[in-house]
């Protein structure tokens, strides 16, 4: 029997897996109202702590390895286990996130809640702000090794997310400043977990919205989201506030093949497609930058156009996400002129570029490989000797070099084949036979990316 919708689109679809909101006693759990309240405390707690000890931490961790706590915990276990996170659950952290906390508990308590401007309701600040700090990491401010650059770093964000709250609405800075709410935004379109009602046709019969406009269980989605039309997990941050709010019970969580947004991608955007090539371009940079003879070969090239480090290293990064897009676009627009097609086929182009993250998040988590490694060591062996007591023996096992590399090298080769299937299955989807002109501009880049990264991961390594 056919189902008539009304004009509700999208009612007939349904999700196969289980709720986890289904089971016993989860529901109740995170419909309390001190349960977000609770992990976002601790977490403020530690990231206090972690200030606090790169305030008093020193300017350079070469020179005093007793000083690195506040490094260590930001650059190389709480980025690094993000990164390995998100496939898993995408913007879980947001969840928690001591900034999102400020931010949010600054509103409540006073805002202008103005509305944010049409025309800066897109990423390309984030996408600026990403761009100077993937620069300043290691040249002009050494975020990485200097614990009081990062002090003043978590500082700043904190500065920018409260002026931010105290005039506008809503969580304006984590939906479209914050940096690594970019980054987890795009590749958690990966993540094999999303949030979305049980039920459109619930939603479009349901005139109240409570999920918007909040109610006595909760407040409306501070995301800029409508519940009912969430088609993908960008910017939902799991706050939970919807499944308080809705008097329908029509939330639910579930599990779900990898990547699903990236299929059901109904509006591609410029920015976005902007920073995936930007990220994977000044990831590639950076991992090379720890090969020898990459990085001699860039300090030579530096030292012949004479201008300073950190303003090349700008200039560089910048350079390279601008040429990478426009590569890929010379390549589209070269296939189809070639196939003889009028158009330049802009959105089709953009629309592809979302297939590339899987190697892009691929080159994040190798960019990420040593430091896991190197940080959850840090934590055994913190945790061997709290306060000086020596509670257990840890030796440092020597994981060797050559299995991280290779471990490297498979997360490249699946990013690489993930990326050639969902550009593959895109488009199918579209409607569109396979045919050479449609994927491509998207093969070679793909190829180009991966061929650069393989041969970045086989150059020797300055140090482990
Ligand atoms: S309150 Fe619940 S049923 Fe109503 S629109 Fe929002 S999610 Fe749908
Ligand atoms: S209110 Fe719901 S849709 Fe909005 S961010 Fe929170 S969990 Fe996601």
């Amino acid at each position: 029997m056919s189902q008539k919708n009304d004009g509700c689109e999208g009612c007939n679809e349904r999700s196969g897996t289980p709720d986890l909101l289904e089971v016993k006693g989860v529901k109740k759990l995170v419909r309390h109202r001190y349960f977000q309240p609770a992990f976002q405390l601790v977490a403020m707690v530690f990231f206090i702590f972690i200030i606090i000890a790169g305030l008093t931490g020193g300017q350079d961790t070469r020179f005093s390895v007793e000083d690195d706590f506040a490094t260590i915990i930001v650059w190389d276990v709480w980025h690094p286990l993000l990164a390995f996170s998100i496939l898993f659950v995408g913007r879980l952290w947001c969840f928690a996130c001591p900034l999102g906390a400020i931010s949010e508990w600054t509103r409540r308590t006073f805002s202008l809640n103005r509305r944010y401007p049409e025309k800066f309701r897109n990423m390309w600040i984030a996408i600026i702000l990403f761009i100077v700090i993937s620069a300043a990491t290691k040249h002009l401010f050494r975020f990485e090794r200097n614990p009081l650059a990062t002090a003043l770093l978590l500082l700043s964000f904190i500065g920018l997310s409260v002026v931010i709250s105290l005039v506008y609405e809503k969580r304006t800075f984590c939906r479209f400043i914050c940096p690594t709410g970019i980054i987890l935004g795009v590749f958690s379109m990966i993540s094999g977990t999303e949030l979305r009602v049980k039920s459109k046709k619930v939603c479009f019969n349901h005139s109240e919205k409570e999920c918007l406009t909040g109610n006595e269980n909760g407040h409306g989605c501070s995301m800029y989201e409508f519940p009912q039309t969430l088609e993908r997990n960008s910017f939902c941050i799991f706050c939970t506030e919807c499944i308080k709010t809705c008097s329908k019970d029509n939330i639910r969580i579930s599990t779900r093949k990898f990547g699903a947004d990236i299929l059901k991608l109904r509006k591609p955007h410029l920015d976005e497609a902007f920073f995936i090539h930007s990220i994977i371009v000044i990831l590639l940079f950076k991992i090379g930058m720890e090969r020898a003879p990459f990085r001699y070969r860039i300090i030579d090239f530096v030292n012949f156009v004479g201008l300073d480090r950190n303003l090349m290293a700008l200039l560089i990064f910048a350079g390279l996400s601008i040429a990478a897009i426009g590569l890929m676009y010379l390549i589209n627009r070269a296939v189809h002129s070639r196939a003889g097609e009028k158009t330049s086929h802009l959105t089709d182009y953009v629309r592809y570029t979302y297939a590339l993250i899987p190697l892009g998040l691929g080159i994040y988590l190798i960019d990420n490989a040593f430091k896991v490694i190197r940080g959850v060591f840090y934590l055994i062996s913190q945790a061997s000797h709290p306060f000086g007591m020596e509670l257990f023996q840890f030796n440092q096992p020597a994981i060797p070099y050559e299995a991280i590399n290779f471990f490297q090298i498979l997360l490249l080769l699946g990013g690489f084949a993930a990326s050639l299937y969902f550009g593959l299955a895109m488009v199918g989807k579209n409607g569109k036979k396979v045919v050479l002109s449609n994927i491509l501009p998207l093969v070679v880049v793909v190829l180009i990316y991966t061929l650069i990264a393989l041969r970045i991961l086989t150059l020797d390594i300055l140090s482990y």
